[in-house]
């Protein structure tokens, strides 16, 4: 068995692999470092909205792990199954996907968030959401096939649908989300003879008074303001209650006719963290100031899918980008520092702004 250290990082996200980053920069002999990350490339999220409007090429928006990290291992795969007592993971990969055990002595839980539906009819079975690459690649693609469909005579009838665009949750994501589709949309209205202005609806559903509550009500109410003048229909106030082929219902009885819902409007830890025995509140990891989960030797949670205490405000960290990849870099430095019997850091980081564009 090797003397080295090993630590295993679940997920190669923002947390995962900044926290990868710093120990590539260190270099120490004395760790056996591995990441594991379900895609093989680092996904940039915040700009994620500007695929679906084609207004960035996708390798604008994805670096490959392996070039990131040269002298830290990559396993690219599936997290199935996490032990803590015996401190073993088990991942699978290739086309069989057949399965490894790979043990550790610290682990680090990275495995950010899922879409949450929140269970209601039709959603997760009809509404496209805006995660991954692969959603926003369908989100374009979507967005092109409509107007191609919709210019077509035979699918005159049809119109009303393929033309109304829905999206769910007036937060970043959402609020970036229909901004670039109604640009997408309606520069490319020109080149389709059979399509007008008027037979476009863009309808943003939120449930709250104004839109991005991130940035406080007088942005989210300037920020609606635009949004309108450039022909966005806002439904503060408003959930979706379901999805039904070409039907999207309202909380406030109202039924729109669409057949494109983006579901923006919520997310949840990764359900793989049922599998931990730990303390958790609402399926989040409960970590102490230094990124470790107190009752678990080795065990370390940062990110979306951790709840970190905020010493700034009394709360827990929000779950952004920003937070996880400077969690990332703590949690490393506090790995080596129980390795090497030094003090551990504190989590410390006060949000530098926030910019919906
Ligand atoms: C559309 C969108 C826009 C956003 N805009 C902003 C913004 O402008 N500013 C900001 O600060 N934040 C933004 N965020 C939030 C930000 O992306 C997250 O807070 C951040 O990614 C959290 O980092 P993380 O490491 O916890 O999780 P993630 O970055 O999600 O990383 C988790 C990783 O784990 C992998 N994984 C999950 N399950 C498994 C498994 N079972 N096996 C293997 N791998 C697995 C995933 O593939 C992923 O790579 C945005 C998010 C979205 C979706």
């Amino acid at each position: 068995m090797s003397d080295k250290t090993r630590v295993l990082i679940l997920g190669g996200g923002f947390g995962g692999l900044y926290a990868a980053l710093e120990f590539e920069k260190r270099r120490d002999p004395r760790f056996e470092v591995t990441v594991v990350n379900r895609e093989n490339f680092f996904l940039f999220t915040p700009m994620l909205h500007e695929i679906a409007a084609s207004d960035l090429d996708l390798t604008n928006i994805v670096n490959p792990v392996r070039k990131m990290i040269r002298h830290v291992n990559f396993f690219c795969g599936d997290v199935d199954k996490i032990d803590i007592d015996k401190k073993e993971v088990v991942v699978s990969h290739g086309f069989d996907r057949h399965s490894h055990t790979l043990e550790y002595d610290h682990l680090v839980l990275a495995l950010g968030s899922v879409t949450n539906f929140f269970g209601l009819p039709g959603v997760a079975e009809r509404a496209l959401t805006m995660k991954s690459l692969g959603d926003a690649i369908q989100l374009r693609n979507r967005l092109i096939a409509h107007l191609e469909e919709a210019d077509t005579e035979c699918a005159r009838a049809e119109r009303p649908p393929l033309l109304t665009f829905v999206v769910a949750g007036g937060g970043f994501a959402g609020v970036e989300t229909i901004a670039s589709i109604n640009d997408f949309l309606r520069d490319a209205l020109p080149f389709y003879p059979n399509l007008k202005e008027e037979m476009l609806r863009i309808v943003l559903v939120h449930p709250g008074e104004y839109i991005l509550p991130e940035l406080g009500e007088k942005l989210g109410r300037y920020a609606d303001k635009k949004l309108r003048e450039r022909g966005v229909e806002i439904h503060p106030k408003t959930k979706v209650a379901a999805v039904r082929p070409n039907e999207i219902e309202l909380s406030n009885g109202e039924k729109i006719v669409s057949s494109t819902l983006v579901w923006t409007a919520g997310i949840s830890p990764n359900p793989i963290l049922d599998l931990v025995p730990c303390p958790k509140e609402r399926g989040r990891i409960k970590v102490n100031a230094n990124l470790e989960v107190e009752s678990v030797d080795g065990l370390w949670a940062l990110g979306d899918c951790a709840l970190v205490p905020d010493p700034a405000t009394g709360k827990y960290c929000p779950p952004t980008a920003q937070h996880a990849s400077r969690e990332g870099k703590v949690v490393a430095q506090n790995i080596i520092a129980s390795v090497y019997g030094a003090p551990k850091k504190p989590f410390s980081f006060k949000t530098l702004g926030a910019l919906a564009a």
